[in-house]
This record gives structure tokens, sequence and C-alpha cells, in this order.
């Protein structure tokens, strides 16, 4: 097998990408990068900051004064905002909320792939996000698109808050999914696709370990 691969790994919310590429890259030794952390962040820091967030002007100008850093920590990765570690608070549902307001936003999106490509330039790495095959690197070794349907993308997302103590419901979160796919896959920049030469993963009903087998043989034999 070549080194220093690339590999991406894109899908809608839910869908396992973390959890898979995290495994992945353990397998590999690769870097495992989580691009949806960044735009977290920087929504996390308008929010702190109290931005109007329907202030394009204002987001963009935030996002690009902005230092946002993937460290690489024991179970995966710790993300800093100019130096501070908010691993913990870009997870909070307000936050997941509202990141839309700035994802669509080209200005916003520059830096953060800018940010991204650097983080990813010397290959080793799993990266995951919407727009990694399409848009971040589309000359990357091998593509992975990972699906799963709705209502377990949601149950999974529930199990996921209910284990950080945030009080939820199914319903609401299936509906919270259900607005996420709309933004992500409705935006005009950089919207969530199938990348050319992707391979697609249903994985409603495979178990973690069968997906990461599946991406490594894939990977193996490719
Ligand atoms: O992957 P995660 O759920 O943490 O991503 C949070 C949000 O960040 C997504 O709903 C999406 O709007 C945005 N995102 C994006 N492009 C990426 C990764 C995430 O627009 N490459």
């Amino acid at each position: 097998m070549k080194r220093e691969l690339t590999i991406t790994i894109d899908g809608p919310a839910g869908s396992g990408k973390s959890t898979i590429a995290k495994l992945v890259a353990k397998h590999l030794n690769y870097l495992y990068i989580d691009t949806g952390a960044t735009y977290r962040a920087v929504t996390w820091k308008a929010m702190r900051n109290g931005v109007n967030l329907k202030d394009e002007e204002a987001l963009v100008r935030l996002a690009v004064e902005t230092e946002v850093e993937l460290r690489k920590a024991e179970d995966g990765l710790e993300v800093y905002v100019d130096g501070q570690n908010v691993t913990g608070e870009i997870r909070i549902p307000e936050v997941t909320n509202n990141v839309f307001y700035l994802a669509r936003l080209a200005g916003v999106r520059e830096r953060m792939v800018n940010i991204q490509r650097e983080m990813g330039r010397q290959g080793a790495v799993v990266v995951e996000g919407r727009d990694i095959g399409t848009v971040v690197f589309p000359q990357a070794d091998y593509k992975f698109y990972l699906d799963a349907s709705l209502k377990e993308r949601a149950r999974r997302r529930f199990k996921e808050l209910s284990a950080r103590e945030h009080k939820v419901d199914l319903k609401q979160v299936e509906k919270e999914v259900k607005v996420r796919d709309n933004e992500d896959e409705g935006r005009e920049i950089a919207p969530l696709k199938i990348a050319e030469g992707a391979i697609v993963i249903d994985s409603t009903e495979m178990r973690i370990e069968e997906e990461v087998s599946a991406i490594l043989k894939y990977i193996r034999e490719n």
C-alpha cells in the first residue's frame, strides 16, 4: 500500500463518520481530521462574543481572525480556539443548531478549507466532513460516503447526546437531524453530496467494526 494516503469520509449528521474515521485513522496510524469541529469552533466563538448570527460580514471577519487548531489527543482530537480548549463546549446542541449560519457563507468556508488543507497537507490523513471529497481534497486517494436511514441517524445522535447527559427527546432529535440534512444538502456553496468516485456505504444495519473492516479492505485491495 502506498504510504501517506489521503482518505476522505463525507456524509450526513449521525452517519457515523466521526467514529469510523477515527478508527480507520487509528488502524493506519494516520491523523484524523474532524472538519465539522472547525465550523463548530468558529460558531462557538461567534455565540460567546454575542455576534449577530445574521450579520454575514461580521461572521466572515470573525472566521478570518480566529485561530482554530485541532490537536491529537489520547482518544481523538482536542479543539482549540485562539489557544482555548473548547472540545466539549462545541458539541452542545445550541452550537450544533447554529453552525449553518456560518457554514453557508463563502468567506467562512474559504477560511475553514484553508485551515483543513493545511492540516492535511502531508497526507497520511483521514479527513471527515461534508465537502471533503468534493471541495477540500478532490484529488484524495480514497473517498467514502457514509449514509444511514434518518431514523437510525437520529437514534445514534440521541444516544450520543444522552451519554453526555443532555436532556433530549428522540422525536426532537430526529427533527433537528432532518433540518440539518436540508441545510447541508441545500446550501449553494459546497453542499453535501456524493463526490465523484466515492464509495457509498449504507451503515443502517452495519456494526461499527464491519464498516471499519469494509473500508480497510477496500483500501488494501484497490
Ligand atoms: O460533522 P459535524 O456534525 O460536527 O458538523 C457540524 C456542521 O458543520 C454540519 O452540520 C455542517 O453544517 C457543517 N460542516 C460543513 N462542512 C464540513 C463539515 C461540517 O459545512 N466539511
